[in-house]
């Protein structure tokens, strides 16, 4: 369980995205916790943003930060974290990046809340709740990305197809 002093320490700092980026792709963890980051440049988060807008009641949901860390959306009313995404691709980083929201806020004391993925374009939703045994491949998973983190030197990984709608493309292969 994440305690204080993690927190306070820099690479033991593990944001949802990271937890994300770890179950796609290790070199893009790695990129990314080392201050290059592309995302922000991408069409597809400007049409995530939006969707994001779209898709929430406005009232209902809270964008919060926690801890300069995680930004959550909460639905107060039925204690529900709130995750959009585009599509189903990388389903699993999308589950895990919820399980580790589910996971941090237990370890800040809010237990019993649940997490649920939205693909708006799809209008599927994935429930997402946290079992002892989740809870125990988080803490090995954040083991690993903090190794990562640590790390000088990026990982060396091959060429994937997901290379081709990944936004560090140009980085690592052009
Ligand atoms: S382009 Fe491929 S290798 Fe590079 S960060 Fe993205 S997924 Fe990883």
């Amino acid at each position: 369980m994440i305690g204080q002093q993690d927190i306070q320490i820099p690479f033991a700092r593990v944001g949802g995205t990271e937890v994300n980026y770890y179950l796609i792709c290790q070199k893009k963890l790695w990129l990314f916790s080392h201050g290059i980051q592309m995302e922000r440049h991408s069409d597809r988060v400007d049409l995530g943003r939006l969707l994001h807008e779209e898709s929430y009641p406005r009232g209902r949901h809270k964008e919060m930060m926690i801890d300069g860390l995680l930004r959550i959306d909460f639905d107060e009313s039925s204690g529900t974290i709130h995750e959009i995404k585009l599509s189903k691709a990388f389903e699993e980083a999308h589950v895990y990046q919820l399980y580790y929201y589910l996971y941090y806020l237990k370890g800040l004391g809010l237990e019993g809340l649940k997490g649920e993925l939205n693909y708006p374009k799809s209008k599927r939703v994935e429930r997402v709740t946290l079992t002892p045994e989740i809870e125990a491949e988080l803490e090995e998973m954040i083991a690993h990305i903090r190794a990562i983190k640590q790390s000088e030197t990026c990982p060396e990984v091959e060429h994937k197809p997901k290379c081709r709608k990944c936004s560090y493309e140009e980085l690592c292969w052009g």
